[in-house]
């Protein structure tokens, strides 16, 4: 039996007499709420070791008990509904009150080893949060999220997890392309978990509206529950807390940097305060290596949230949660020094994380210009940046050949093209790993353990959509067990770590993705 705290709602101020509908919520960080119950649920997958975290059994979470609460059908002992209260920047506009339209709280389980895991379904009805919209998920995004979450998860990648993929039994009307043809999709809920799902927004809405009351008690609740080590650190410890949002962000960062990942809406309120990639929508990952690809079509003529610019965004939506705890803290300008931290971290990082993605036991100087010049190459003879990293690992550093990378490549003129140049950088780069004198086999481990094989690549979340879609969500189960070992090479399972194919270049739901969820 699973045992629930709710700190959130014990120790922060609650609407008292929530009207039913859409509305301002002042003075409170949530408001209680009921899921509306789904017409036919259906367990399409969990995720074991989720489960097995809350200390579920695979019968357990499989029961019809189960499933029904994760359809939003029936409530456990000790849980507590509720949707909370944020505001956001979104495409560097301030957008006010957002809030949990359509993610309703299930309550804080405890699990045996004490630790803390707030549960939440997305799709579960409408909150006092959901404005005009209905407050539910269709099928394909849900898919995208629940497999995300979880490949995230085993790839080291600091995300929001994913319990349960259940389908709803009823139909919610989209018009993925706001290009004016609404369809009926099928309905669906994702439980998601996380220690905690405060978002920046959740700090600069009450700042926002001078609320410093509020604002004050939301720092002090997550300071005592989410980051007691900061806690009594006294007149500073605001500032002390917000350089480690800034340290993890930047981890964060350089984690999807290393994988290839793009966010596509990274608006502050889809900022976690603990520096989890939260709130899965038009993600996407880097197959030919383009810097400034974005999966976000709503975002494709500003790019603003490209691959390249995931770096200087982040720091970005980190000035405004620091122009907002600064309305609180006891100095603001130790707040906004802070920032610092966010640059030297990510640098720091980068360099460590990219060393080991090229095989170099540590950074030097001069290795600026060997990535450059790497970088530019990938992108001219459009390499795929996945396989690219892979297959270095496999370069012969005594007679360096483009041949051992030649699968990572999506066009053979493009390819023809840079050979030249790719051997000559592949003779410089050989040059470097030569003189660190250490075994092959250590270098190829410490690549292989930073360079995936497998990446939940678009066009694969789509294959696996389109065949839920009719009835056969095998394709779901199989993508979850590969992404579960993604630095693993599986015999018989060549054809997930392949290139993307061409038909998938610019299908939609392979390259491009809208927000409409
Ligand atoms: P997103 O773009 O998914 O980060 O969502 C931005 C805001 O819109 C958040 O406040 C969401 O809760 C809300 N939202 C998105 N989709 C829906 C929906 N179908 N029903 C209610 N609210 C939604
Ligand atoms: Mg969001």
């Amino acid at each position: 039996m699973l045992r629930f705290d709710n700190r959130l709602v014990r120790e922060t101020p609650g609407e008292e007499n929530p009207a039913p509908h859409s509305h301002q919520v002042l003075g409170a960080l949530w408001s209680p709420v009921w899921p509306t119950p789904a017409s036919n649920p259906r367990l399409v997958a969990y995720s074991r070791e989720m489960a097995h975290e809350l200390g579920l059994a695979n019968d357990e979470i499989t029961s019809w008990d189960w499933v029904a609460v994760l359809a939003g059908n029936a409530l456990l002992p000790g849980m507590a509904t509720y949707a909370t209260c944020y505001g956001g920047h979104q495409f560097g506009s301030w957008a006010r009150q957002l809030g949990d339209g359509r993610a309703i709280f299930l309550g804080e389980a405890v699990n045996g080893e004490g630790r803390r895991y707030e549960l939440q379904l997305k799709g579960a009805g409408t909150t006092p949060y959901s404005r005009h919209a209905d407050g539910r998920a269709v099928m394909r995004s849900s898919i995208r999220e629940f497999l995300c979450s979880e490949a995230m998860h085993h790839l080291g990648v600091p995300t929001t997890r994913a319990l349960s993929l259940v389908a709803t039994g009823d139909a919610v009307v989209r018009d993925m392309f706001y290009d004016g043809h609404p369809v009926q999709e099928p309905g669906a809920i994702v439980c998601r978990v996380a220690p905690s799902f405060l978002r920046f927004g959740h700090f600069e809405l009450p700042a926002s509206r001078g609320d410093e009351d509020l604002l004050r008690r939301i720092v002090d609740f997550t300071l005592t529950r989410d980051f007691p080590e900061f806690a009594d650190d006294g007149e500073e410890r605001i500032a002390r807390w917000f350089g480690e949002v800034c340290e993890r962000t930047a981890r964060l960062v350089v984690d999807w940097t290393r994988v290839g990942f793009v966010h596509g809406v990274m608006n502050t309120d889809n900022m976690s305060i603990l520096g989890l990639t939260i709130d899965y929508g038009p993600y996407g990952w880097l197959e030919d290596f383009d810097p400034a690809w974005t999966p976000n079509t709503t975002d494709a003529d500003g790019r603003r949230y490209c691959f390249a610019r995931q770096p200087e965004i982040a720091r970005w939506n980190l000035e405004r949660l620091a122009e907002a705890l600064s309305v609180v803290a006891a100095e603001a300008s130790e707040v906004t020094s802070q920032l610092n931290r966010y640059n030297e971290t990510y640098s720091r990082e980068f360099q460590r994380v990219f060393a080991a993605k090229f095989g170099f036991s540590a950074w030097r100087e001069s290795d600026s210009t060997l990535l450059e010049r790497a970088f530019e190459l990938m992108q001219a003879a459009e390499a795929d940046m996945t396989l690219f990293f892979r297959h270095l690992a496999d370069v012969d550093v005594g007679t360096p050949s483009v041949i051992a990378l030649q699968e990572a490549f999506y066009d053979d003129e493009r390819l023809a093209a840079h050979t030249e140049a790719l051997a000559q950088w592949l003779h410089d780069w050989a040059t470097r790993i030569r003189s660190q004198d250490e075994p092959a086999a250590n270098r190829i481990a410490r690549m292989n353990a930073v360079n995936p094989r497998y990446v939940l690549r678009n066009y694969l979340a789509q294959q696996a959509i389109e065949r839920a879609e009719n009835g056969d969500p095998h394709m779901i189960w199989e993508l979850l067990d590969v992404l579960r070992h993604p630095y693993d090479d599986q015999p018989g399972r060549e054809s997930f770590a392949a290139r993307r194919p061409e038909w998938a270049r610019h299908k939609a739901g392979c390259s491009m993705l809208s927000c409409s969820s």
